[in-house]
């Protein structure tokens, strides 16, 4: 069964990607029963029955099912991100932004006032600020290395 179409198991003796920064690679640290991350220095622990993997610095942990050649099923042990946080998170985004805009749209500036431009910028800023701060949430739950993994596709870029 092994090797079929390149498929792998997760076992203690391969290396695989790290489902948190797709950047590392994860492997099991001599001696003990952790798999480790060698770029963001996440710890995992493996369930080789089950096919799973327990991140093992963090509560609640996130948790992903090996399918033989990616991570898939990713979610937080115990926890369930309903469809309630995502809309909560579109209407974040969307709800300021139409306010501002119809308001705009319904009482436009007059034109040849030097700040007429100021109702159109500040609804795109209230866009981005509100989306930027989803984002920023995100990227806290997931705990995500932003600043490692865009230093890392920075020295990809440049030669050496
Ligand atoms: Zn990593």
């Amino acid at each position: 069964m092994q090797d079929f179409n390149n498929a792998r198991y997760l076992s203690d003796q391969e290396v695989y990607p790290c489902p948190i920064c797709a950047v590392g690679e994860i492997s099991t640290m001599p001696l003990m029963e952790v798999m480790a991350c060698q770029f963001c220095r996440h710890i995992f622990t493996a369930d080789y029955e089950n096919q799973q993997l327990q991140m093992a610095d963090r509560q609640p942990p996130l948790m992903w099912r090996w399918n033989g050649k990616s991570w898939s099923e990713r979610r937080l042990k115990d926890v369930e991100i309903g469809w309630g946080y995502t809309l909560g998170a579109i209407a974040f985004v969307v709800l300021p932004t139409t306010l501002i805009g119809i308001t705009v749209y319904a009482r436009p500036p007059v034109a040849s006032s030097p700040l007429s431009w100021f109702p159109v910028f500040w609804t795109g800023l209230t866009f981005v600020l509100h989306l930027g701060i989803i984002a920023q949430l995100v990227i806290e739950f997931l705990d995500f290395p932003l600043g490692a993994y865009l230093q890392q596709k920075l020295q990809n870029l440049l030669p050496r």
